[in-house]
């Protein structure tokens, strides 16, 4: 006897604002905020910009360390480069993603690339943190990238719907990122009349974050729009219908740790004795440092 699957619904709504970061970067965080301090085992997402550079504008985020959970950084405009400790360097160009690791720990530099910084230009993309469980905070640093062609698309019969499959399964496309807990990273296309059910296994936590138009979501197609996050109780299934015009979201879900939280900066780990060992790693050089091929001189500021 086949056992009916439960349909998600909306459980709670946040509306991310954009806000002005440092020199002019734009970011939208629905989390974490005064509000949500995670949505287990995601602890945050960045939507940056779009902003459109002038040139010499852009600016990125020079050499810092993480420990204990993994950064993706998910492409839609522009490119970033990136360089680590342990002399990994890496482009990421538009609709391409960056599933990195941290682990144990690594310092690593995250700039717009060399000829937006010059020339000026757009940038738009999304930086989200997975947790890692215990057992894994200390693992190996490892990157998982895949360029823009490489990410497995997969669409509705009527053509109305597409999903571009980071993580997870969904219309008939798997992702080719490896996971180390069972994590869904889907960036959906509907247009208006798309009235598709996604299965998102039950007992992940699952959220919905809409950053383009507008989108029906659950059995009670709850409108959700530019901006917002909804978070979803559990279930097998979730309806996803197109309202009006084209709506881009992403479906994130993953398996809660349930674990103890510790946090500060770049470093995420379970007790406070945890993070204080990874800030004194980090400033006894314990997590390396970046060794550039081409000297970086250190311009002093104008009297
Ligand atoms: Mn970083």
């Amino acid at each position: 006897m086949s056992q009916e699957r439960v349909q998600r619904e909306v459980v709670s709504v946040v509306t991310a604002h954009r806000q002005r970061e440092g020199a002019g970067f734009t970011v939208r965080r629905p989390f974490p905020s005064a509000t949500i301090e995670q949505a287990d085992p995601f602890l945050l997402i960045d939507e940056m910009g779009p902003t459109d550079y002038r040139p010499g504008e852009a600016i990125g985020a020079p050499d810092h360390p993480h420990r204990g959970f993994e950064t993706v950084t998910y492409v839609l405009e522009g490119a970033f480069e990136h360089e680590d400790s342990a002399g990994h360097r890496g482009r990421i160009a538009a609709g391409g993603v960056q599933w990195m690791t941290a682990g144990a720990g690594l310092i690593h530099s995250e700039e717009p690339a060399d000829r937006i910084k010059r020339e000026g230009g757009r940038i738009h993309g999304f930086q989200i943190w997975v947790n890692l469980p215990r057992a894994l905070k200390m693992t190996q640093p490892r990157y998982q990238e895949v360029s823009a062609d490489g990410i497995p698309t997969g669409r509705s019969a009527d053509g109305l719907a597409s999903v571009r499959v980071i993580a997870g399964r969904a219309l008939g496309a798997e992702a080719v990122i490896d996971t180390h807990l069972p994590i869904t990273f889907q960036d959906w296309t509907l247009q208006a009349g798309a009235d598709v059910t996604a299965e998102v296994d039950e007992g992940l936590n699952a959220l919905v974050y809409v950053f383009e138009g507008s989108v029906r979501v659950g059995a009670g197609g709850m409108r959700i729009a530019e901006g917002q996050m909804a978070q979803l109780g559990d279930g097998g299934l979730l309806r996803l219908q197109g309202d009006e015009g084209t709506a881009r979201f992403l479906l994130l879900a993953g398996k809660p740790l349930n674990e103890p939280l510790a946090r500060y900066g770049p470093f995420v780990m379970n007790t406070r004795d945890e993070l204080l060992e990874a800030m004194d790693d980090f400033r006894s050089g314990r997590m390396g440092e970046i060794t550039r091929t081409a000297q970086v001189v250190d311009v002093p500021a104008p009297r």
